[in-house]
């Protein structure tokens, strides 16, 4: 541990990887040892970068946001964004280092001759994360762009984009965008005006979208309605927008402004409006909306991951803050208020990486086309971006208090986690549109029942009776409730029911952890912890057993 001359603690230096003392066996875990033993040396690799190089960036990048450059010198005019020199290294390491963006879509990324699994996308995106969130939205749409239109767009379609997609090469790239959110048409995306023509075989959109990440991408996904077309999100169809046509002359859209944000400031927002621009339709001109679904779980699903890296972060620097300052002649550590503020970030922090790693998973089978698991991640999706997304917010305020006065000062990076985190519970469906969505998946076919017989089936292993049938009955009181508000259509409890899913889904993951590798057994604890305070507490006035719970958890608390 690095020394403290002044009794100001500064981790920077640090290996975001190897600090964390359960990252690597919760990868061998949920990757198997063979292929984490191998990929090891990258994620050892990025998390030198992340406590040091990238950090830095990034601290740079976020006080230097993008410029929206409409005119040339010469009068020519365009739509120029100027990235900050710091913001482009950074997408240097993430697309062609890492591969981050290409990961799930090709083989030879780190040298491998197979295709790698989500967990190791995930993995890695949780560690980038700890110091760049902003960077982690064009990933994300390059990522789920590429998947989208693989899934859905014609051969020629894809032929025609996808190496330019899955580049390493920086400047062979081709990034994604999403240009969904309109005026009107934000949650409510069934109200979209933007409309498409077909002229001679070819499509072109009108219209202005009013929320554009990553606005100067190569190519964007638009939902447009055929003119014609019924109302609502049936009559919407999915179109392939490129910056320049046939790779070469401008496409006629328009970057009317940037806007100036709270957080995410080192990447652009935009607004756009499309003048006849043309665009190449994506799969079935009547399953539009359907098919953007895709693009959406897949960014919800990032989100969830990058507040749970965030969530990570919060919870490393608060050990690393209250391991090394002294106050009261004491460590902070010491502190028995303290200690009790740590425990319940770990909790969140903790809960939040376990149910991101197990879904990571179950996209895996999902994807292998396994029913059950197409199920479960259709549930798991929302319930991550409810959940993981709004406690970190929180975490990443308890941090910035955590390191007191600091905390606030914009020369270190709590202010700045603060902005990102609140970012997460608000783009991509915010908390109650995605809490309706969690009712919405559960109240399809037997979707309660699958989800329920899942969760039992896990449990089924576990080798102590007494813990088996404390998370049966958890089980039983969740799912009589979640039944209950479907049955009664009962909006308003749709967070309610949302938050109690996930941390139950997040304990009982959280327990196999523990019962199946014995290296994670503290998690066994981490699981119950999570159970009584999120599920079975009501009083707030009930005394808490914090000796018993530091006692819990050595690890975490030994310095
Ligand atoms: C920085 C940033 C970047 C963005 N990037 C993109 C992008 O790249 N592409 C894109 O398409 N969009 C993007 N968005 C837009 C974002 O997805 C929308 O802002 C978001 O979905 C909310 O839509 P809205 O702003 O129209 O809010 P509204 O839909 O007007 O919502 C306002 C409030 O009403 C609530 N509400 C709405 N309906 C219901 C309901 N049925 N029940 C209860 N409450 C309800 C919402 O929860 C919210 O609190 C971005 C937004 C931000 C802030």
């Amino acid at each position: 541990m690095k020394q403290i001359i002044n009794n100001i603690p500064d981790s920077k230096g640090y290996n975001a990887f190897k600090r964390d003392k359960s990252f690597e066996k919760l990868m061998n875990f949920y990757c198997g040892k063979n292929l984490f033993q191998r990929i090891k040396p990258q994620f050892t690799k990025l998390g030198e970068l992340v406590g040091d190089k990238i950090e830095n960036l990034t601290l740079s990048a976020d006080k230097s946001p993008p410029e929206l450059i409409k005119r040339s010198r010469t009068g020519m005019n365009y739509d120029k964004i100027e990235k900050h020199p710091d913001f482009q290294a950074l997408e240097k390491i993430a697309f062609s280092e890492f591969g981050l963006a290409a990961i799930s879509h090709r083989n030879k990324i780190f040298g491998f001759e197979e295709k790698l699994p989500p967990i190791i996308k995930y993995g890695l995106t949780f560690l980038f994360v700890q110091s760049e969130f902003g960077l982690c939205c064009p990933i994300s749409m390059t990522d789920s762009l590429t998947r989208t239109l693989s899934k859905f767009g014609n051969k020629d379609l894809v032929n025609l984009f996808f190496d330019k997609l899955t580049s390493l090469d920086i400047d062979q790239l081709y990034q994604g965008a999403m240009f969904m959110t309109e005026q009107e048409a934000g949650s409510d995306v069934g109200n979209t005006k933007t409309y498409a023509e077909n002229i001679n075989g070819n499509w072109y959109l009108t219209g202005e979208k009013w929320f554009c990440s990553n606005p100067d991408a190569d190519l964007a996904m638009v939902l447009a309605r055929p003119k014609g077309n019924e109302k609502g999100t049936k009559g919407l169809s999915l179109f392939l927008l490129p910056k320049l046509i046939d790779n070469k002359t401008p496409n006629d859209y328009e970057i009317l402004r940037l806007k100036d944000k709270l957080g995410g400031r080192s990447f652009a927002s935009g607004e756009i409006r499309l003048n006849k621009a043309f665009a190449y339709l994506v799969g079935d001109q009547n399953q539009g909306f359907k098919q953007m679904t895709d693009m959406i779980n897949m960014s919800r699903l990032s989100n969830g991951v990058r507040s749970s890296g965030m969530m990570q972060r919060s919870l490393q620097e608060c050990l690393y803050i209250s391991k090394n300052r002294k106050a009261f002649n004491t460590k902070l550590i010491n502190l028995p208020l303290m200690q009790k503020q740590i425990l319940k970030i770990f909790l969140l922090a903790e809960s939040s990486r376990s149910i991101v790693f197990h879904s990571a998973k179950v996209l895996e089978k999902a994807d292998d086309g396994v029913d059950i698991y197409k199920i479960l991640f259709r549930i798991l999706t929302p319930l991550i971006k409810f959940r993981s997304c709004r406690d970190a917010r929180k975490v990443t305020g308890d941090l910035m208090e955590v390191r007191g006065g600091c905390g606030y000062i914009e020369e270190w990076s709590d202010a700045r986690m603060v902005r990102d985190a609140h970012l997460g519970s608000i783009w991509e469906g915010t908390s109650n549109i995605v809490a309706l969505d969690v009712i919405r998946s559960l109240k399809k076919n037997d979707n309660l029942k699958v989800f329920k017989k899942y969760l039992f089936d896990v449990v089924g292993n576990f080798d102590i009776a007494k813990d088996r049938k404390y998370f049966n009955d958890n089980i039983e009181k969740v799912f009589n409730f979640a039944l209950t508000i479907i049955s009664n259509n009962i909006e308003h409890s749709a967070r309610q029911i949302s938050s109690a899913l996930y941390y139950l889904s997040a304990s009982i993951f959280s327990y196999n952890e523990g019962h199946l590798e014995p290296e994670l057994s503290y998690r066994k604890k981490l699981a119950k912890l999570i159970l009584k305070h999120k599920i079975c507490t009501n009083d707030p006035l009930q005394k808490e057993d914090l000796e018993n719970s530091i006692k819990s958890f050595p690890n975490l608390f030994s310095h």
